[in-house]
C-alpha cells in the first residue's frame, strides 16, 4: 500500500502482555482513537491513557485513504440538509471549527502529515450532473462557502480531462494531507505525552467489573476506569455498533509519477482534490511526488459482515478503475500503476458517525463516518469524550449525536439488502439520475448505501 511503503515507517509499538492500570483506555488506533487520546491529554495532561491495536496504528482506513480532509461532519452538504435542515448550521459551523482545530493541533505538535489547503472541484461528467451542480452551488452559497460554477472550457483549463461537461468549485475548508503521516504524527505525539500505545494487541472480551472497565487481550489485561472504542468497520469487543455499521470495500490505484510532459498535458497546476457527482463516484488527487491516486466508483459489501486482507484486492474493482482512468485522461496511456489496495470504510444508513455508550456509561463508542472520516473523526473523538466523561456539549446536543440511524437489518437481508441497493444505483447513474422505486422507497425512510 501506498502510503506505508516508505522507509520512514515507525517501529512497532511493543504488544501487551501484562496487566495495566489506567485512565482512559482506547480500542483501536485510527484516526479515532488517537484523536481522542491526543485530546484527553490535552484536557488533562497527566491522565494515564492506554491504546490497544490490533495490528498497527493506522491498520484500517486511516492510513489507506485518498487524504481528502474536508470540514463536513455530515457526509457532504447535501446530506446534512436533507437529514437534519433545522441543525444544518451549527453542523457546518462545528465542522469548520473542527477543520481549524485540526489544523492548528498539528500545527501546535509540529505533525508534518504534509495538511495542504486546497480547492476542491466536482466534475460533471453526464449531461443530468449539471442540473444537480447548480442546485449544489445555491445550497453551499446558502451557508457561506466560497463555490463557484464551472463551465467545460474552464473545467479544461484547469485539469484536462474530454469528460468534462462542467463543475463546481469550494475554494475554502477542504485540505489535502498525506493519511500515514498523519497516524505516525499522532501517535508520536500521543506517546509523547505519556499515552502507552500497544500493538498486535485486540481487546478480545470486555466487562465492567468494580466500577471499572476490564480488557482481555491475548498477552494481557488492561484495567481502566473509562474506554472509548474505536475500531469504525472492525467489529470490537461491544456489539452495539454492529446493527449500525457494515463494512464497505473501497478501492484505489496509484500510479507511478508522471514526468513533466505528463503533468503538463493535464494542467491542474493548483492541485485541487477531485471528484465526479456520478451515484458511483471516482475521486482523485495529486501526491507530493506527482504521482494520481485515483479511487472510488465501486462500493463492495461482503457478507456478514467481511473485513480481512483477501478483500484489499478486486480483480473486478482495479481493472475497471483502470479502465476509468484512461476514459478520464486519454493524454495519459502507458502509465503504469504502482500500487492498488482497498480498505474497509464503516457506513450507516445516514451516511454519517453514530455515537453511543455502553457498560453503565464507562465506555463510549463511536463509528460509520462513510467515506469523509479523514476530518470527522477528530470531532468524532471528541464527542466520545464528552460522552464518556458525562459532559453535556452542544456537541451531544446535537440531533445526530442522540439519534442512532436506522439499522440494518441481519443477514442475509443485509447482503440482499446491500446487493439491490448497489444495482439500483447503478441503474440510476445510466438512466440520467432517475432513483427508480427501491430508490425512492429507501429516500422515504432516510435509510441509503454510500461510500
Ligand atoms: C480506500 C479508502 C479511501 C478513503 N478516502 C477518504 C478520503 O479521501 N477522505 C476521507 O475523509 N475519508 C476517507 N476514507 C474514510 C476514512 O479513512 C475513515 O473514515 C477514517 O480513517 C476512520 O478512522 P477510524 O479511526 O474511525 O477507523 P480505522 O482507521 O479503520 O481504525 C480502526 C482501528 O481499529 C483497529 N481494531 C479493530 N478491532 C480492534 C480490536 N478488537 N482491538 C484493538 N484494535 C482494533 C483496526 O486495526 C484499526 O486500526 C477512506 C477510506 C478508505 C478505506
Amino acid at each position: 500500500m501506498f502510503w506505508c511503503d516508505r522507509v520512514d515507517v515507525p517501529a512497532p509499538a511493543p504488544q501487551l502482555v501484562d496487566t495495566v492500570e489506567a485512565d482512559l483506555a482506547v480500542i483501536g488506533g485510527g484516526y479515532t482513537g488517537l484523536w481522542t487520546a491526543l485530546q484527553a491529554l490535552e484536557d488533562q495532561p497527566g491522565l494515564r491513557v492506554v491504546v490497544l491495536e490490533s495490528e498497527q496504528c493506522g491498520f484500517g482506513a486511516s492510513s489507506r485513504n485518498g487524504g481528502f480532509c474536508d470540514s463536513s461532519l455530515t457526509h457532504g452538504l447535501a446530506n446534512g440538509l436533507s437529514r437534519w435542515p433545522d441543525e444544518i448550521e451549527t453542523l457546518v459551523r462545528l465542522g469548520r471549527e473542527n477543520l481549524a482545530g485540526l489544523k492548528s493541533s498539528l500545527e501546535r505538535h509540529r505533525i508534518d502529515a504534509d495538511y495542504r489547503p486546497c480547492a476542491e472541484i466536482e466534475a460533471a461528467i453526464e449531461p443530468w450532473h449539471l442540473e444537480s451542480l447548480a442546485e449544489d452551488v445555491a445550497d453551499h452559497q446558502g451557508l457561506g462557502d466560497d463555490v463557484d460554477l464551472l463551465d467545460a472550457e474552464q473545467m479544461r483549463a484547469r485539469v484536462d480531462s474530454p469528460t468534462y461537461l462542467g463543475g463546481m468549485i469550494r475554494h475554502n475548508d477542504v485540505a489535502l494531507v498525506d493519511p500515514a503521516r498523519l497516524v505516525w504524527g499522532l501517535r508520536s505525539t500521543i506517546e509523547g505525552r505519556g499515552a502507552a500505545v500497544y500493538e498486535h494487541s485486540p481487546a478480545r472480551a470486555i466487562k465492567r467489573q468494580n466500577n471499572r472497565i476490564d480488557i482481555r487481550t491475548p498477552g494481557g489485561r488492561v484495567r481502566a476506569d473509562h474506554a472509548v472504542m474505536a475500531t469504525n468497520a472492525y467489529p470490537g469487543p461491544v456489539r452495539r455498533p454492529r446493527r449500525y455499521t457494515i463494512p464497505v470495500y473501497d478501492h484505489v490505484l496509484m500510479t507511478e509519477p508522471l514526468s513533466a510532459e505528463q503533468m503538463a498535458s493535464v494542467g491542474w497546476a493548483e492541485r485541487e482534490g477531485m471528484g465526479d457527482i456520478s451515484n458511483m463516484f471516482h475521486y482523485y488527487r495529486l501526491t507530493a511526488d506527482d504521482r494520481i491516486l485515483w479511487g472510488g466508483y465501486d462500493a463492495t459489501y461482503h457478507f456478514n459482515n467481511g473485513v480481512g486482507a483477501p478483500h484489499d484486492q478486486s480483480e473486478k474493482t482495479h481493472p475497471r478503475l483502470a479502465e476509468h482512468f484512461f476514459q478520464t485522461f486519454p493524454q495519459l496511456e502507458g502509465l503504469s500503476f504502482s500500487h492498488r489496495w482497498g480498505g474497509p470504510i464503516g457506513t450507516t444508513t445516514r451516511f454519517t458517525a453514530t455515537w453511543g455508550t455502553s457498560l453503565g456509561g464507562q465506555l463510549a463508542w463511536v463509528a460509520g463516518y462513510t467515506g469523509l472520516g479523514v476530518g470527522a473523526s477528530r470531532f468524532g473523538a471528541r464527542v466520545a469524550l464528552d460522552l464518556v466523561y458525562g459532559r453535556q456539549t452542544e456537541r451531544t446536543e446535537l440531533k445526530m449525536v442522540r439519534k442512532h440511524p436506522v439499522p440494518f437489518p441481519p443477514e442475509p437481508a443485509r447482503w440482499i439488502g446491500v446487493q439491490m441497493t448497489r444495482k439500483a444505483i447503478q441503474r440510476s447513474d445510466r438512466r440520467g439520475g432517475k432513483r427508480g422505486a427501491w430508490l425512492n422507497l429507501l429516500d422515504r425512510f432516510g435509510v441509503g448505501f454510500d461510500s
